[in-house]
């Protein structure tokens, strides 16, 4: 695996012995975590997302190393085995996980790095990264969850009632986390995150 070298965003300092933070955003499914990263990234430009590695097949439109380092499972394991995962955890049959090197090189030149990964892998964030800041994404109500579920229009009724399950267990977990942001409105839920981990967003 590669990954383009850390780049300092014009404005970032690499300020002494201060790395720059770790925000990990994580959520159930239906959540609209992607989106409301985006959203982030398009406010704070300075902020570096994580590329994960994965033993999912590709999406049609996702590409390799800008999506995610797409692995088969020996390429995983080797991964793990050397220690080259900040964390990783299975979801849907798959495995998913932080590439370390990375993540260090980006808050070592001060770019603020954001993770956005499922509830497990945001648990061992918290254990092996001491100033991380976990920040957890809920939906205004099971309705909406539901409704933003079904609205994806390929889950049958048995599969939309499973992922709702799901993320009723996930919903437990919010307690976890530093911050609970609800997402009711995605510019707002946006800037309430950048608020939270001390960043105030730029480019509005
Ligand atoms: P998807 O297959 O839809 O891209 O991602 C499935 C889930 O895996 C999402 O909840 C996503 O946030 C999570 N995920 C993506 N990358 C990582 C990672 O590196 N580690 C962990 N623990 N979860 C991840």
């Amino acid at each position: 695996m590669s990954h383009s070298s850390a780049q300092a965003a014009g404005g970032g300092e690499a300020a002494g012995n201060t790395k720059a933070p770790l925000i990990v955003v994580s959520g159930p499914s239906g959540v609209g975590k992607s989106t409301v990263v985006a959203e982030v990234l398009r406010k704070d430009p300075r902020i570096w997302l994580s590329v994960s590695a994965t033993t999912r097949s590709p999406r049609p439109g996702e590409r390799e190393a800008v999506d995610y380092f797409f692995c088969d499972d020996q390429r995983f394991d080797a991964l793990v085995a050397s220690n080259g995962l900040l964390e990783w955890a299975r979801f849907a049959g798959n495995r998913y996980g932080t590439p370390r090197v990375a993540v260090e090189e980006h808050r070592d030149i001060g770019r603020p790095v954001l993770l956005e990964i499922e509830v497990q892998g945001a648990r061992q964030v918290r254990q092996a990264v001491g100033d991380a800041t976990l920040v957890f994404l809920a939906p205004p109500s099971e309705e909406v969850l539901k409704a933003r579920l079904t609205g994806r229009g390929t889950e049958d009724p048995v599969a939309i009632e499973r992922r709702m399950h799901a993320a009723r267990e996930e919903l437990r977990a919010a307690s976890e986390f530093d911050h609970v942001l609800v997402n009711t409105d995605v510019s707002q839920c946006a800037q309430a995150l950048l608020d939270s981990v001390g960043l105030s967003g730029s480019a509005d």
